[in-house]
């Protein structure tokens, strides 16, 4: 079975995690802290935390930006509701600005409105949760230069995006946004099983990070007593483990090979799906770099006379099993419920969501497949 992704571990990433499990630490081992170095180091960022998942360390994030009651949190509804979750933990007021029709990240201009809409009300923006979708970085040049306009902060859930350049940087995400977070689960660029991380140029924001991760305890180094520690804030155990890590380790020394596949495989789809009449594929500035977590295309299905649905089991019959990202996280029963969101409230987001399907993209996915999923998808669709 072909799904939309899938994890790629090769004998060097076997090996590696059992010699992780043989050794004496298989929790917090040297592990951990070497492969924070080696993600800080690949991702230009001068810390960094590794946690037990995406979700986590947006979680943290927050935590680390003094997320409150109340505080608002601007995130795009076409992304994994992980990042406004973690705001509704923290008790903030997740809001969403819509999506660009064409690059599907969200829209810098409705962004700007919104922050006006919140003003005028005497309210300020605390935060501001960016997707760089599928892999394709936001304009992080002019979203920084909207945050610094008002003083909001900036998070690049930049969990699709491992490998990704922006203008030819692939230090971007930690240069422009105040906190990356990583995702290392099974389907995304590389994987840990579960893991994640959290990037920072900012010394305090990693501390507060760093012990929010375990208990909001720090080892008290001005007392003597040796089994002395300090409770300070109210943390959680968001650790990772040593054996993950390991698994890290080896699986980034394969992420440029990794993104390199994901952009041969999305050349193909290009190519097949340029007939702009019915498909729609996302918009990519010449000097950016995907990292193609995800290859959306959008069809017209209502032009085309097809269904969604019967593409679905179409393709399914042949072994192929295409995914959508995502629902639109206001129209979520929990968000329809919590806060009164309606269809219409994000009208690019809404339809995007209808059209959209994710194709397979995934370093062992063989390039004649594609062609041939692909082609089965034209077939259908234009038949
Ligand atoms: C995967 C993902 C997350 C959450 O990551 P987990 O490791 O599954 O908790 C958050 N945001 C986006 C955009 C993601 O794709």
């Amino acid at each position: 079975m072909i799904f939309y992704g899938r994890q790629y571990i090769d004998k060097f990433d076997e090996k590696a995690v059992v010699s992780a499990l043989k050794s004496s630490h298989i929790t917090q081992g040297p592990n951990v802290e070497k492969f924070e170095k080696l993600l800080g180091k690949n991702f230009g960022s001068k810390y960094c935390c590794a946690v037990s998942n995406g979700t986590s360390g947006l979680h943290l994030a927050g935590l680390a930006l003094g997320w409150k009651k109340n505080d608002i949190v601007l995130c795009s509804p076409i992304s994994f509701l992980a990042a406004s979750n973690a705001a509704i933990y923290c008790n903030s007021r997740p809001d969403f600005v819509d999506i660009n029709k064409d690059n599907f990240n969200i829209d810098l201009e409705k962004l700007e409105k919104k922050i006006l809409f919140y003003r005028k009300k005497g309210k300020k923006i605390k935060t501001i949760v960016a997707t760089d979708f599928g892999g394709n970085p936001c304009n992080w040049k002019k979203l920084s230069i909207t945050a610094k306009k008002y003083k909001i902060k900036l998070i690049n859930d930049n969990c699709h995006a491992l490998g990704a350049k922006y203008k030819g940087n692939k230090s971007y995400a930690a240069f422009y946004a105040d906190i990356v977070v990583h995702s290392y689960h099974a389907v995304k660029n590389i994987t840990t099983g579960e893991g994640g991380a959290v990037l920072t140029n900012n010394k305090d924001i990693y501390n507060k990070i760093k012990i929010l991760r375990s208990h909001g305890v720090v080892k008290n180094k001005t007392n003597s007593n040796p089994w002395n520690y300090e409770m300070r804030f109210l943390g959680y155990n968001y650790r990772i483990s040593d054996i993950q890590c390991s698994l890290g380790i080896s699986q980034l020394k394969k992420l440029n090979n990794f993104v390199k596949k994901r952009n041969s495989i999305a050349k193909i789809y290009k190519e097949a799906f340029s007939d702009e009449k019915l498909f729609k594929i996302q918009e990519i500035r010449k000097d950016d770099y995907n990292g193609y977590h995800l290859f959306p295309l959008l069809i017209d299905f209502k032009k085309s006379g097809k269904t969604k649905l019967g593409l679905f089991k179409h393709l399914r019959k042949k072994n192929i099993q295409l995914q959508v990202h995502y629902t639109p996280i206001h129209l979520q029963p929990f968000y329809i419920k919590k806060f009164g969101y309606k269809k219409g409230d994000f009208p690019i987001s809404e339809n995007f969501f209808k059209n959209e399907i994710s194709l397979p993209i995934y370093f062992n996915l063989e390039l004649s497949k594609v062609k041939k999923i692909a082609a089965m998808i034209k077939n259908y669709i234009l038949k």
